[in-house]
C-alpha cells in the first residue's frame, strides 16, 4: 500500500490572494473529499453537500464578478483551482466545471435585471447548475437539437428531451438551449430554467463506467412555462452562447484532466518507490523511469497549454484555437497517463484497492463531453487551414 503522501504541485499563483484560495481548496480536499472519494464513487453517491460548502467557501463562482457573487479570479486561477478538485475526485471538479458553465450565458449575455435577479444565488448562494445542449439525436451536430420552445403571450413552452446532462435532476436550474426558430444554428435560444419547474423531469441516471457519482441524465420538458424574462439574449442568439461557454469549458475540461493524470502519476510514484522486485525498489528500473519522465513531461506540456489559453482569455485575447488544444492535448495525455499508472503498478493497478484504475476510467470521458477529441481536431483544423471547402 502506497506509505508517502503525495507532494503538492508547485503553482505559479499571480496573488498572495491566489496562493490563499488554492491553500483554502487543499484544505477542503484534505478534509472533506479525498478520504471519502473511492467509496462514495463505488457506491455512486453524489456529493451535494460537498458542492454546498463550495459554494459556502466562494468557490463555485471563481471566475464572474464580485458585483454579482462571483470571485473574481482570473482563469489562471480558477482552472487551478479546478486541477486540485479534479485530482481528489473528478465527480468535484467537473462538476464546479459543469456549474461555471451553467452559469456562463446569464453572466455573459443576460440583462442587468436578469444578473441582480439570479446571479447571486447561482455563483455563491448554494445553487448548483447544469448545461443542457446534447440531446438523443444530436451531439456532435448540437446544431441539429429539437427541443422546441413555442412562445405563449409573455412566456414560452418548452417541449423536448435532453440527454446526458451533468446534474440532471440534481440541479437547482438548467440553461436549456431550445429551437425557436428556423433549422440549423440560427434557430437556437438559450433559456434560464428552474430545477423545480413545472413539467420538467429527469429518468433514471445512466450507469457509466466512471464518475459514478456524478449523475448524467435525460431531461423531460413536457410543455415546461418559462417566462420571457428567463429567456437568455436575443431569439436565435443561442447557438453563439452555447459555442461561447464551451470555449471557456473546454478549459475547465483540460484543467480536470491534468488534475487526474496528476494524481495517476503520483500515486504511480509512490508505488513504484515501494515496490520491490530483483532486490530493488521498481522505480529503480529504466523502463519504468523512462514511462514516469514522460508521465511527468506530458502532465507539465498540458498544464502550460491550458494556462497559456488562460492567460489569454484573462487578457481579452481570442482562445478559441488554444481552448480546444489545450482540451484535446490535456484529455489525451490523462488517458495516456492513467493508462500507464495502471502499468507501473502492475497486477494491483488492475485492481479496486488503488485508486489507478478509477483514474484511467475517468480519463475517458474527458476525451468525449464538451466537443469530442474529433471534434476538437475539427475546429483547430479550421484555425489552422480554413473552413472545408463544403
Ligand atoms: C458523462 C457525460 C456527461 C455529459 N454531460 C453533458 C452535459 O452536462 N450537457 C450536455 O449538453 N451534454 C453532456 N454530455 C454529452 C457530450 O457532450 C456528448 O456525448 C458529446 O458531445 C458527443 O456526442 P454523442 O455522444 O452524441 O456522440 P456522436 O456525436 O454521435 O459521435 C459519435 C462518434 O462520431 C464522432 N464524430 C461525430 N461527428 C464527427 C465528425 N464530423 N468528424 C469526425 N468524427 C465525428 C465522434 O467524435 C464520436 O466518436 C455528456 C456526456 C457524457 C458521457
Amino acid at each position: 500500500m502506497p506509505d508517502r503522501a503525495p507532494q503538492p504541485v508547485d503553482r505559479q499563483l499571480p496573488t498572495e490572494e491566489a496562493r490563499d484560495l488554492i491553500a483554502l481548496v487543499r484544505d477542503i480536499v484534505q478534509r472533506e473529499i479525498a478520504p471519502r472519494a473511492a467509496e462514495e464513487e463505488d457506491a455512486g453517491r453524489f456529493p451535494r453537500e460537498v458542492f454546498s460548502l463550495l459554494s459556502d467557501s466562494g468557490l463555485l463562482g471563481l471566475p464572474y464578478d464580485s458585483g454579482f457573487g462571483g470571485g473574481d479570479q482570473p482563469y489562471e486561477v480558477y482552472l487551478q483551482v479546478l486541477e486540485e478538485l479534479a485530482a481528489a475526485r473528478l465527480t468535484v471538479g467537473l462538476g464546479v466545471s459543469v456549474h461555471s458553465l451553467a452559469c456562463h450565458a446569464l453572466a455573459g449575455y443576460g440583462t442587468k435585471e436578469q444578473r441582480t435577479e439570479h446571479l447571486p444565488a447561482m455563483l455563491g448562494g448554494g445553487l448548483l447548475g447544469a448545461y443542457c445542449l446534447s440531446e438523443p439525436s444530436s451531439g456532435s451536430d448540437a446544431a441539429s437539437l429539437r427541443t422546441k420552445a413555442v412562445r405563449e403571450g409573455d412566456d414560452w413552452i418548452i417541449t423536448g428531451t435532453k440527454a446526458w446532462i451533468t446534474h440532471g435532476g440534481v440541479a437547482d436550474f438548467y440553461t436549456v438551449l431550445a429551437r425557436t426558430g428556423v433549422e440549423g444554428p440560427r434557430g437556437i435560444t438559450a433559456f434560464l430554467v428552474p430545477g423545480d419547474a413545472e413539467g420538467l423531469s429527469a429518468a433514471t441516471p445512466e450507469k457509466k463506467m466512471g464518475m459514478k457519482g456524478s449523475p448524467t441524465a435525460q431531461l423531460h420538458f413536457d410543455g415546461v412555462r418559462v417566462p420571457d424574462a428567463r429567456r437568455i439574449g436575443d431569439e436565435g442568439q443561442g447557438f453563439a452562447i452555447a459555442l461561447s461557454a464551451l470555449d471557456s469549458g473546454r478549459l475547465g475540461i483540460a484543467a480536470c484532466a491534468i488534475g487526474v493524470a496528476q494524481a495517476a502519476l503520483d500515486e504511480a510514484v509512490t508505488y513504484a518507490t515501494g515496490r520491490q522486485q530483483f532486490g530493488r525498489p521498481v522505480a529503480d528500473f529504466q523502463g519504468l523511469r523512462f514511462l514516469l519522465a514522460d508521465m511527468a513531461t506530458q502532465i507539465e506540456a498540458g498544464r502550460s497549454l491550458y494556462l497559456a489559453a488562460a492567460r489569454l482569455r484573462d487578457a481579452g485575447l481570442p482562445f478559441s484555437r488554444e481552448a480546444a488544444m489545450a482540451k484535446l492535448f490535456c484529455t489525451d495525455a490523462a488517458m495516456k497517463v492513467t493508462t500507464d499508472a495502471v502499468q507501473v503498478l502492475g497486477g494491483y493497478g488492475y485492481t479496486a484497492d488503488f485508486p489507478v484504475e478509477r483514474y484511467m476510467r475517468e480519463a475517458k470521458v474527458l476525451q468525449i463531453v464538451e466537443g469530442t477529441n474529433q471534434i476538437q481536431r475539427m475546429v483547430i483544423a479550421r484555425h489552422v487551414v480554413g473552413p472545408e471547402s463544403r
